[in-house]
């Protein structure tokens, strides 16, 4: 396709944000009118080449011809009915998240908070049906799980944010990876252990073997429910269908979102069949979730993700990935697994501003931590697309050194 100029350009987008929008988001100053696999290109026509995909969403490449194909046929046949009906795309994915993963039961949300608020009632009603009346969940300081109120008093760092309050009541937290503090807090009041197998927001910090099993042990002590927050870990991210494949232990809840709809706002809650029965009709409900157009996009989704040879090509090219940034002067070290990746720089590098730099050479990075680059690029990317990044990064890093 030919690089050219579309939409109506930066400058008028930017003074329509500044009139209209609430000011949550600060932006890169990019336009981006499309994508194709790993390619965007900006109003201009500039192209770039994404290593972000709008957070680990986009994880089939932008704009998959299988889930356009879905999505379209899908959106030509029915776009909604409602929870009051059956409908078959919802049935079927269901049964593929479930015996793709914990093999319980499946509630569907629009996103990954709302996937979590589904895993927190699960939580605090099979802690109620174990007769406890103040439930409590656990967490790791630097844990994302979101920004509703129930996921938000879930997420240490921004819980603390006091204009926002108050928080809900029933929700502690102990330093990442502390496995003694973690069984220290887990007690008989405890309903769950919410935690990310690799925490994505702060930063790419992969939680350790020994605090997981302390978390399922903890948890299996008490009766507690442990709830693994694979939101942006799964759908193929780490190199297994779900991170936790690649760790000693299993959940009894999880949830996903991100990457499920390929670009499609879709969460999941799924459960083990031990607390597959705790929401009962009246418990839980949403208007949107689970549609024919966000279920059927999940499908096609999952017909590209979950294949072992796709599968093995992430964990490949992610310790390649890895290799190549750890030979790049500036580069502290790499953290993650698969193609879920922090690179952590030396001391005095402003990621931001290498992240910008990026930016203007045609590569897009995130930053979660002032020394931090976060990579989270298309699973379907090749080696020469990781050469072509890293040699970008490694332009970017000397540029700053020389000043
Ligand atoms: C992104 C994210 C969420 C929140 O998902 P939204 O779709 O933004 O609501 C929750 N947990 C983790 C681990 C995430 O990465």
């Amino acid at each position: 396709m030919t690089d050219v100029a579309d939409g109506i350009g930066l400058e008028d987008t930017r003074a329509l944000e500044e009139r209209y929008l609430m000011r949550t988001y600060k932006r890169a100053p990019v336009d981006f009118v499309r994508g194709e696999g790993p390619l965007l290109w900006d109003a201009d026509g500039k192209r770039y080449l994404d290593f972000l995909t709008g957070i680990s969403v986009c994880s089939v490449g932008h704009c998959h011809p299988e889930v356009v194909k879905a999505v379209r046929d899908q959106a030509h046949r029915l776009m909604h009915v409602s929870n009051l009906f059956y409908t078959e795309p919802m049935a079927q994915l269901a049964q593929r998240l479930s015996e793709s993963s914990l093999g319980g039961r499946v509630f569907f949300s629009n996103s990954g908070t709302e996937a979590i608020e589904c895993a927190i009632k699960v939580a605090r009603k099979h802690a109620h049906q174990r007769g406890i009346a103040e439930p409590e969940i656990v967490s790791f300081e630097g844990d994302f799980h979101g920004r509703s109120y129930g996921a938000l008093s879930a997420t240490p760092g921004l819980a603390k944010n006091e204009a926002l309050g108050p928080m809900l009541s029933g929700f502690r937290s102990v330093p990442h990876n502390d496995a003694a503090a973690l069984r220290e807090a887990v007690g008989e009041n405890t309903a769950a252990v919410l935690i990310e197998p690799i925490q994505g927001e702060a930063g790419v910090y992969v939680t350790s073997e020994e605090a997981l099993k302390a978390a399922r042990d903890a948890c299996d002590e008490v009766g507690a429910l442990l709830i693994l927050d694979e939101i942006q870990t799964g759908v193929g991210r780490t190199g297994s269908l779900w991170a936790y494949e690649q760790t000693p232990v299993r959940p009894d809840v999880l949830t996903s979102a991100k990457a499920l709809g390929g670009g499609v706002p879709i969460g999941a809650c799924v459960t083990a069949p031990s607390c597959a029965d705790v929401l009962e009709p009246g418990d839980h409900g949403s208007t949107f979730a689970g549609g024919p157009v966000a279920t059927a996009a999940a499908l096609a989704v999952l017909d590209v993700v979950d294949d072992p040879v796709l599968l093995r090509h992430v964990r490949e090219l992610g310790a390649y990935l890895c290799e190549k940034l750890n030979g790049l002067e500036g580069v502290r070290e790499t953290r993650g697994r698969g193609l879920m990746v922090g690179v952590g720089l030396e001391e005095g590098i402003d990621a931001a501003a290498i992240a910008a730099d990026l930016l203007e050479r045609g590569l897009v990075v995130n930053v979660p931590r002032p020394d931090t680059l976060r990579l989270l690029p298309p699973l379907v990317i090749d080696s020469d697309h990781v050469d072509h990044a890293v040699g970008l990064i490694g332009e970017a890093l000397l540029g700053f050194s020389a000043g």
